[in-house]
């Protein structure tokens, strides 16, 4: 009985019924499709760069700890690496051609690693990560180069500009399965590799944690120090190549480590970390000082004097009051200003953006003081011609990099000749600086121009030295 009444009932509601389902299956559906997108865009939040088509750190640790667990027998290597000069080409161009270059450098990090058993993330900015296998480390080591100077060279093809690549390696152990420490590892290596304007590899091992507390009682060191008989000018000739005089010099900082029995130290060991700290900006002044003391005394004596140029550190300009303090030291040894002359790197504008409006008015009043101003390390990184708009410079310094480098030699001279012959529509000279060999100097010649620095002339030397080699030209000029 009960039977036939459903019977009946289906035969009157059934187009009813499934349509019902259907409204089931459908939402059901649509609810399974939601909640995959959602999973999806939850992964993606979780392990994908925000802004690049690459993995973030996150799933660097979570799927790379995974494959360690899996695949025991395998080695693995953690490689950070960090674009150098991102930050200022970022500046120079504009964030739009920065995310640009990221693009780009994602696509050449994905192409990079075998996607089957190797991870590539971005961390931040223009700072990677790769998880990659090895089996023999000679190898791995040849693989890391020749990915390093592909980027190097895809980066340069894209945008023109040299920029070093930095890396960090940390070799894995059979026992490591903390993916974080590795990276931290890797980091720790890319931090003593980034200092340099070319391409460099750190590989990390233990002894690295004895030399970064050495670096550490190093700073504290650095950080108790006394200026005043710590900090020596040592002096570099400045020749003309036509009659092999001397026209001029510069002062270059060194140390005298107590630490190590008064050893000589060159400005590699302490600048950037008094950069860091701003003691630079007093260690620049002290060397000044030395150099006026220095002119002072040979003046008194009636010796020969040649201009010297003292190096200034950016952190000068960031603050109002740096033309003052030089007048005031020149005023107090009674030296006149031309024989002083101001050095400060190229990428101060590019690097310092938000301060330009400040450091142009300081770097022009010291032109409408007459007091010369001297662009260093020209080329090195991101000169652009705009520079001597903004860097009203009596001289232009052509950093040593033209001439070490051999690739294309023709363009490079090329360059160099048209800076020699801009410096001469602007009324600024222009020295050649790491000027090593005969080929230096010959080249130096065929783009006409005269003024040379380095060590096949002399190597920076200390005050004595710098004075005698004066003292001797003096006879032989004279004579
Ligand atoms: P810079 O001002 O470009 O000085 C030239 C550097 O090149 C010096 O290194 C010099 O020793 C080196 N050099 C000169 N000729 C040759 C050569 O023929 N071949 C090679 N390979 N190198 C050559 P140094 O003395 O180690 O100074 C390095 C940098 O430290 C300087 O580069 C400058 O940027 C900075 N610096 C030096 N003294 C001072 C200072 O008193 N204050 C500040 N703020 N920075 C300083
Ligand atoms: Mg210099
Ligand atoms: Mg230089």
């Amino acid at each position: 009985m009960a039977k036939g009444r459903f019977l009946q009932f289906l035969e009157g509601y059934g187009n009813l019924i499934i349509l019902f389902l259907i409204i089931c299956i459908v939402l059901g559906l649509l609810t399974f499709i939601i909640l995959l997108k959602d999973k999806g865009k939850i992964q993606r939040l979780m392990y994908k760069d925000p802004s690049m088509d690459i993995w973030n750190l996150n799933y660097l640790i979570y799927h790379g700890e995974k494959i360690l667990r899996s695949e025991r027998r395998k080695k693995y290597a953690i490689v950070s690496v960090n674009i150098g000069q991102f930050r200022s080409y970022n500046l120079l161009y504009g964030w739009d051609m920065g995310e640009k270059l990221l693009e780009y450098i994602c696509s050449l990090m994905n192409h990079a690693i075998d996607p089957k058993c190797e991870i590539a993330a971005r961390v931040q900015g223009d700072r990677f990560v790769l998880l990659m296998e090895w089996e023999d480390w000679e190898d791995f080591l040849t693989r890391i180069r020749n990915f390093q100077n592909k980027v190097q060279k895809s980066i340069f093809n894209l945008t023109e500009n040299h920029m070093p690549v930095y890396m960090g390696i940390y070799a894995l152990r059979e026992e490591d399965e903390d993916l974080r420490s590795a990276v931290n590892y890797a980091n720790q290596a890319l931090g003593v590799a980034g200092n340099n304007k070319n391409n460099e590899i750190k590989v990390f091992d233990r002894s690295f944690e004895k030399k970064l507390r050495e670096i550490h009682e190093r700073e504290k060191m650095l950080d108790k120090i006394e200026i005043r008989g710590h900090f020596v000018a040592y002096y570099q000739n400045k020749v003309d190549i036509r009659t092999n005089e001397i026209i001029g010099g510069e002062a270059l900082v060194r140390f005298r480590d107590p630490m190590k029995n008064g050893q000589i130290e060159a400005p590699g060991y302490f600048v950037p970390y008094y950069e860091q700290t701003g003691k630079i900006v007093d260690i620049d002044f002290h060397i000044m000082e030395s150099v006026c003391k220095m002119l002072r005394k040979r003046i008194d004596e009636g010796k020969k004097i040649v201009p010297i140029s003292v190096n200034f550190s950016r952190l000068h300009f960031m603050k109002k009051g740096f033309p003052e303090r030089f007048e005031e030291i020149l005023e107090k040894y009674g030296i006149d200003k031309s024989y002083i002359e101001v050095e400060i790197t190229e990428t101060l504008m590019i690097e310092e953006m938000m301060q330009q409006e400040m450091i142009k008015s300081t770097l022009d009043s010291l032109k409408q003081k007459g007091i010369r101003l001297s662009i260093d390390d020209f080329g090195s990184g991101y000169s652009s011609l705009g520079v001597f708009e903004k860097i009203p410079a009596s001289i232009i310094k052509l950093d040593r990099s033209f001439f070490l480098n051999q690739e294309d030699r023709e363009r490079q001279i090329k360059i160099m000749r048209g800076i020699v012959m801009l410096g001469n529509e602007l009324e600024a000279q222009t020295v050649c600086e790491g000027i090593e060999t005969e080929d230096d100097i010959r080249i130096m010649k065929e783009i006409k121009t005269y003024i040379a620095q380095g060590y096949y002339f002399s190597k920076p030397a200390p005050q004595a030295e710098f004075e005698a080699m004066l003292d001797e030209q003096e006879l032989a000029f004279s004579s």
